[in-house]
């Protein structure tokens, strides 16, 4: 049954209100004088206001650095549909999106607040809360950790990185194992004794090491982070995740990203395809990256290495700078 001509107009009249408040909402966000997650808060506490009505999607792609197709991967992600609106969201579904929005917010918030002052001194005229939200949109990630299961290709995406963005420093680990044949002391690595590690460890000159796969030690060396991050660079850390926990601890601004494989099948195939370890280190390497998959949860962004110069992209899209 058709309404009276007189509600048809004012349910019009409704809808447009609904869209302009959505919309303010929107610009707020883009402005940076509202975050994301207080929007979600809003839309939670009551379904029927603009923030409730609001889809997620729309929200996300208000957020500095996230476009169509990484939202859209976000959302698979967290097993929320495309067209769901804020007040719909499921119970599983709330926790899992707020968690992710303020992770991004910690993240962008402690590496912007330098940014920020210059940001409001240039702006004059703008009040310090937008310029702080503009500061936030611009600032590149500086610290990225690139961590994994053993031979899901952290290395092949690193040195594609190394090889095809000359913007990102990639930071040479010290490790007490043998070099394989081609590789090269101070590019692979720095290869070195374990009395040199020692020291190394004794004068505090890490960041973070580990032993990894029960066997040789591995340490990123921390002043040349430190130099390459004081001068503005984006720095990638490849390290196994024992090392990526103790960045977290002591840099939480760093952004940390567990590389899969396509599938369970195709990284035993690769591990058995490398052909460099013997049987026994295989099965030793096979029994570590089952516990390692079990830790992707801890990261902040998981990106499936189905094609290296496709999951390159996406570390480096991570880090805005190019
Ligand atoms: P590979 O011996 O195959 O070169 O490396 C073995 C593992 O050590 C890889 O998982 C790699 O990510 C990890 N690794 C390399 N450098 C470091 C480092 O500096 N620190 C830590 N914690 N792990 C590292």
């Amino acid at each position: 049954m058709r309404p009276p001509e007189v509600d048809r107009v004012a349910a019009s009249k409704a809808a447009v209100a609904a869209r302009r408040a959505r919309a303010a909402v929107k610009n707020a966000v883009v402005e940076g004088t509202r975050s994301a997650s207080d929007v979600v808060q809003a839309g939670l506490a009551d379904q029927s206001s603009a923030e409730g009505g609001l889809r997620v999607r729309e929200l996300m792609l208000c957020l500095q650095g996230l476009g169509p197709v990484r939202v859209d991967r976000t959302l698979q992600q967290l097993g929320i549909s495309p067209s769901k609106r804020i007040g719909g969201l499921g119970r599983h579904q709330q926790p899992k999106l707020l968690e992710y929005l303020d992770s991004r917010e910690r993240r962008a918030t402690g590496a912007a607040d330098a940014a920020a002052d210059a940001a409001a001194d240039a702006a004059g005229s703008l009040d310090s809360a937008s310029a702080r939200g503009r500061a936030t949109a611009v600032t590149p990630t500086r610290l990225v950790v690139l961590a994994g299961p053993t031979a899901v290709g952290k290395g092949t995406v690193s040195t594609y990185i190394r090889e095809n963005y000359p913007d990102v420093r990639l930071s040479v680990s010290a490790t007490t194992r043998s070099p394989r044949p081609g590789e090269v002391d101070g590019v692979s690595y720095y290869f070195v004794t374990d009395a040199e590690f020692d020291r190394m460890v004794a004068e505090g000159e890490f960041l973070e090491w580990a032993v990894v796969h029960n066997q040789s030690r591995y340490g990123t060396p921390r002043s040349p982070v430190q130099q390459a991050l004081d001068a503005g660079k984006s720095v990638l850390l490849e390290i196994d995740i024992q090392g990526a926990r103790q960045v977290r601890a002591s840099m939480p601004e760093a952004v940390l990203v567990f590389l899969l494989p396509p599938t369970w099948e195709e990284l035993v195939r690769r591990l058995i395809g490398r052909g460099t370890e013997s049987s026994e280190e295989q099965a030793r390497r096979l029994a570590t990256a089952k516990v390692e998959l079990a830790a992707q949860d801890e990261f902040d962004y998981r990106v499936v290495n189905s094609k290296v110069e496709d999951a390159a992209r996406e570390v480096v899209d991570l880090m805005n700078i190019s």
